[in-house]
C-alpha cells in the first residue's frame, strides 16, 4: 500500500515559520517532506521505492537551476520552486509522459524560513497539480542551486523522442515564443514589469507552464517532440539533427504575443522567438494527416521538415537569414 501521511502532512504546511536557525533535518522535515500519495517509500529513509505501472516504461530527467545563470538571484523564492520542477515536467511533456515522482537537492547560502516556505510551496504546488510525489532528495549549504530529477511513464512501445521526424512532416510550435525571454530582460534590466503587458512577460519567465496537456494527442499523432528551453533555432536544430532531416521555418508564422510585440527592449521581437529560451513551449513534427487535430489542439504550424539537414528560414516564401544563430551554451 502506499504510505500517504494527508494528516500529519497538513499538519506541517501549517506550521509558522520558528525563529532560531533551522538545521538540515529540521529544513527537511518542515518543508520538504510532503505528502506522498502513490509511492511505496518516500523522503525519510535511505532511498525511495516506487512501483511503476504495469505495461509502462520508466522516463527520468534532471535539470539543474543556478543562481545568477538560470534565474536572477531576486527572483521570488515560489518561483524558483516552481521553475524548478516545470523545467523538467517539460521534459516529460516532450516524451509525452506522464510525471509521477520527483526528488529535489537543494544547495542554499542560508536557512531562511520564509524563502523556505516560499519556495517549497511554489514547488508544492506545481507538484500536486500534476500528480507529482517528492520522494526524496539532498540539502546542503553552497551557492543557491536546484536539482530535480523527475520520473514518469507511458504505456510500453508508445515512446516519442526527437528523432522521428520525417521528410514531408509538418512543423509545429505549441504556444508563442519569445515571452520569457522578454520577461527575463525586464526582470534583469529594469527589476521587473511596469505595466499589464509587461507582466504577462515577466510571469511567462517566472511561471512556466509545462506542456503535459499534450501528451495525449502527440503519443497519438507526433513523430518528433522537443521542449523549447534553448530557444527554437536551437532545439529545432536539435531535433533536425537527431532525425536526420532539415526543418524550413516561416518566419511570419511564428506565434507571438501582442505583449511581446508591443514591449520596448532593444532586441526585435523575432530575434527574441526565435533565440531566447525558457518558453517551454514544444516543437512537434507530425504527418500532415495529423493537420485537423494538431491545430484543434493548439499547435500552430510554422513549416515543414524536408530531407537535408539543419534549420533554414523563410520569409513569404523566400530564404532569408535569421537574425539569431544559436541558443545558450554553458561552455
Ligand atoms: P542520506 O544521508 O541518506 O543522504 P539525507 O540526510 O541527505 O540522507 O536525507 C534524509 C532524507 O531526507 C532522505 O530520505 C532524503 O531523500 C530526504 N531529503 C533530503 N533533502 C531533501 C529535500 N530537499 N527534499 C526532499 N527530501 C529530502
Ligand atoms: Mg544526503
Amino acid at each position: 500500500m502506499p504510505r500517504a501521511r494527508p494528516e500529519r502532512d497538513r499538519r506541517r504546511r501549517r506550521a509558522a515559520p520558528a525563529p532560531g536557525p533551522l538545521g538540515e533535518f529540521e529544513i527537511i522535515e518542515r518543508y520538504f517532506r510532503l505528502a506522498t500519495a502513490q509511492t511505496e517509500v518516500g523522503g525519510g529513509d535511505d532511498a525511495a521505492i516506487v512501483r511503476t505501472s504495469p505495461g509502462t516504461e520508466l522516463h527520468v530527467c534532471v535539470d539543474t537551476l543556478v543562481a545568477g545563470r538560470h534565474f536572477p538571484p531576486q527572483c521570488p523564492a515560489a518561483a524558483v520552486g516552481h521553475r524548478a520542477l516545470a523545467v523538467n515536467l517539460s521534459d516529460l511533456a516532450a516524451m509525452a509522459a506522464r510525471p509521477r515522482w520527483a526528488t529535489l537537492a537543494l544547495t542554499l547560502p542560508q536557512a531562511e524560513p520564509h524563502w523556505l516556505a516560499d519556495f517549497a510551496h511554489g514547488f508544492a504546488a506545481l507538484a500536486r497539480e500534476h500528480g507529482v510525489d517528492l520522494i526524496g532528495g539532498d540539502t546542503t549549504a553552497g551557492p543557491l542551486t536546484v536539482t530535480v530529477t523527475a520520473l514518469g511513464e507511458a504505456p510500453r512501445g508508445t515512446r516519442l523522442t526527437r528523432d522521428g521526424a520525417q521528410p514531408g512532416d509538418t512543423v509545429y510550435v505549441s504556444g508563442p515564443l519569445g515571452d520569457a525571454g522578454a520577461g527575463l530582460a525586464l526582470i534583469q534590466r529594469q527589476g521587473g514589469a511596469t505595466s499589464p503587458a509587461e507582466q504577462h512577460l515577466v510571469d511567462r519567465f517566472l511561471w512556466p507552464r509545462p506542456r503535459l496537456d499534450l501528451a495525449c494527442v502527440l503519443r497519438e499523432h507526433g513523430h518528433a517532440v522537443i521542449d523549447i528551453s534553448d530557444g527554437l533555432v536551437a532545439d529545432a536544430g536539435h531535433l533536425a539533427a537527431a532525425s536526420g532531416v532539415g526543418l524550413v521555418l516561416d518566419l511570419e508564422r511564428l506565434p507571438v504575443s501582442a505583449a511581446l510585440v508591443d514591449c520596448r527592449l532593444r532586441e526585435s521581437h523575432l530575434e527574441l522567438a526565435l533565440g531566447a529560451g525558457d518558453d517551454y513551449e514544444l516543437c512537434v513534427c507530425a504527418p500532415p494527416a495529423a493537420k485537423p487535430v494538431l491545430t484543434y489542439h493548439g499547435l500552430v504550424p510554422i513549416g515543414e521538415a524536408v530531407a537535408g539537414s539543419g534549420v533554414v528560414f523563410r520569409r513569404d516564401g523566400r530564404p532569408v537569414d535569421p537574425p539569431v544563430s544559436a541558443g545558450y551554451r554553458h561552455f
